[in-house]
């Protein structure tokens, strides 16, 4: 990643912070090895948002900055990093701890907050859909755009697609 790390405003309680949350406390664990960005498949398509990226920025300390930052709520909750991490370090829990932060230290106003985890769930039961959609008996040949139109369709309507 390109994004440079400052530590002007480093703040050396931060990570203790972080690893105090539930889950969080294999944080110190970490190694750096980059496996959670590798299986990280919101990190495939928008590169700007790497987990292993975040953790060094809160081993850092760098308290504003990652609270600060949008790219925390970007996270898609899969658990594919926690699942592959070769140290245990639970990256699912300490996103959601940061999001918390980020909302209880006034980085983020709670009604936003809230509303962006409205659209992650949307989101989630669009996948979830389309999934159905293209995986049912029948589907043959159809596309995965196909399958999102017709899952979406249903989500606005209520009803089942044929
Ligand atoms: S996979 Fe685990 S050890 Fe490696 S960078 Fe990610 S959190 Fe750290
Ligand atoms: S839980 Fe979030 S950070 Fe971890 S792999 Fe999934 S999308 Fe990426």
């Amino acid at each position: 990643m390109d994004m440079p790390l400052s530590l002007e405003e480093s703040d050396p309680w931060f990570p203790e912070t972080v690893s105090r949350e539930p889950g969080c406390g294999n944080l110190w664990r970490c190694v750096g090895c980059g496996t959670c960005t590798a299986v990280c498949p919101v990190s495939a398509v928008h590169p700007e948002f790497s987990p292993g990226l975040v953790l060094r920025q809160v081993l850092l300390g760098l308290r504003g900055e990652v609270l600060g930052s949008p790219l925390i709520w970007q996270c898609a909750r899969c658990a594919r990093c926690s699942h592959f991490c070769p140290q245990e370090v639970r990256f699912l829990d300490i996103i959601q701890a940061l999001r918390r932060l980020a909302v209880e230290e006034g980085y983020v106003p709670p009604e936003v907050a809230q509303a962006l985890l409205e659209a992650e769930s949307l989101l989630a039961a669009l996948r979830r859909r389309t999934l159905e959609r293209l995986t049912a008996p029948g589907a043959g040949d159809m596309s995965p755009r196909q399958a999102l139109a017709r899952a979406l369709k249903e989500m606005e309507t209520g009803h089942e697609g044929e």
